[in-house]
């Protein structure tokens, strides 16, 4: 059989050493104004026997295989019955199995029942990666993110319900020099209300695909945060963040000038503390050719 994977192909970073199963191409929704990951794709539904196929092909060539991620861009919008196929095959063929994981929106959440999500639980799905982007309606508004703070609240308690973890992302620079104070202070409202299980920021960065489609959903008066402002943002949300259950925060995705890692709220004054030393140590900063800038 000839196997190649419909590119492009996203995974979270921290699948980078983890198979891939292109269980749907696209995203359902592709509609946020700051993403061209999918502009190129037409949503669909991969059939399942084409599924299977590959994942013969895959399990000849790395049978000890632990973890899978299941791209594309949402694959828990999948109906729970076709998921349901796919994670029994799965756990059939690669007998070290222990996590599958895939992207998921709020409403792919909200769509299914507990029953059903637990369902899937149960047969091998672990982890699902939300981009949250933002908690300020405002900005979830403008990025036409398709679900406010409290769709995330509830998708994100629904999920955790059935014993799912997330993985949630935040854009800072989202809210730009005017409005950052009302994307963090969202941003921490939302994650101290449904906390998930590991939290990362990334840093926002338009390719040539998603600038303008960006900018036409902007104010007029919309200016782009520079370092010292994406600092600012990280360290009110990491002030700000009291979440009811410990969240392991991240900030070491490609795009963000000052690498961060640790437990909030344990690790939190030391994080403040390497924050404001990257502020008279510019060699802390990760240097521009090395963010995709
Ligand atoms: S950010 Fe996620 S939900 Fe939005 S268009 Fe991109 S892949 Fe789809």
């Amino acid at each position: 059989m000839l196997f190649a994977y419909d590119e492009p192909l996203y995974r979270p970073p921290s699948e980078g050493r983890n198979l891939i199963v292109q269980a749907t191409l696209g995203c359902s929704f592709n509609r946020c104004t700051f993403c061209s990951m999918y502009k190129s794709k037409t949503y669909q539904a991969r059939p399942l026997d084409d599924v299977f196929a590959e994942i013969d092909f895959l399990v000849n060539r790395f049978p000890q295989a632990d973890r899978i991620f299941l791209a594309d861009g949402d694959a828990l919008v999948l109906p729970t019955d076709h998921l349901a196929s796919l994670l029994d095959y799965l756990a059939e063929k690669f007998p070290n199995l222990t996590r599958v994981s895939s992207y998921a929106m709020p409403k792919n959440l909200l769509d299914k029942s507990h029953d059903e999500l637990s369902l899937l639980r149960d047969k091998g799905l672990k982890l699902v990666y939300m981009g949250v982007e933002s908690g300020s309606n405002l900005i979830l508004k403008r990025i036409i993110k398709g679900a406010s703070q409290q769709t995330h609240v509830k998708a994100i308690e629904k999920a955790r319900a059935a014993n799912l973890k997330i993985s949630a992302t935040v854009i800072l620079g989202l809210g730009g020099q005017a409005d950052w104070e009302e994307h963090i202070r969202g941003t921490a409202e939302l994650i101290n209300q449904a906390p998930v299980t590991y939290l990362s920021t990334l840093q926002l960065t338009l390719d040539d695909a998603s600038h303008d489609d960006f900018m036409s959903h902007q104010p007029d008066t919309f200016c782009f945060q520079d370092d010292e402002g994406i600092l600012t943002e990280q360290e009110l949300l990491l002030s700000l963040l009291d979440p009811a259950k410990p969240i392991i925060f991240r900030s070491n995705h490609a795009s963000n000038c000052l690498p961060l890692a640790g437990n909030i709220p344990r690790d939190r004054d030391r994080l403040l503390g390497e924050i404001a030393a990257s502020r008279s140590d510019e060699a802390m900063l990760r240097p521009a050719f090395l963010r995709w800038l």
